[in-house]
């Protein structure tokens, strides 16, 4: 991992940081900007940059991101009505910390 990747760091208890889910392989905490009243990141602890390094051998990591964002929206209350799932990928894909990582935005 690179020393200079910020998730990195978080996930290494690097820069203090309230956990909503932590286990081997994937971590959830608040977006430090929020754009939604409910807008959490769902990382796993692999720095893999982008979505386009996503290896085969990756891609259950894939799925248990999708998992704990489900369950997160249901702690939260925003799973009924509904939120958003968002993977950015590379600069024009409006990504801008390259350690993968899925936004989930709710509660409007
Ligand atoms: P991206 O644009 O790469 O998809 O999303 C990066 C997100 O990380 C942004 O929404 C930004 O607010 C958030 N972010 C950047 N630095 C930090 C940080 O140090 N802590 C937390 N919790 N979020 C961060
Ligand atoms: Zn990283």
């Amino acid at each position: 991992m690179p020393n200079d990747c910020i998730f990195c760091k978080i996930i290494k208890g690097e820069i203090p940081t309230d956990f909503l889910y932590k286990d081997k392989e994937i971590v959830a905490f608040k977006d430090i900007n929020p754009q939604a009243p409910v807008h959490i990141l769902i990382t796993p602890v692999k720095h893999i940059p982008t979505i386009n390094e996503i290896q085969d051998d990756d891609l259950q990591l894939v799925g248990k991101m999708v998992n704990v964002a489900k369950k997160l929206a249901k702690k939260t209350n925003i799973a009924q009505k509904g939120y958003k799932l968002i993977i950015n990928v590379e600069k024009g894909g409006g990504q801008e910390i390259f350690h993968i990582h899925m936004h989930l935005m709710g509660g409007w």
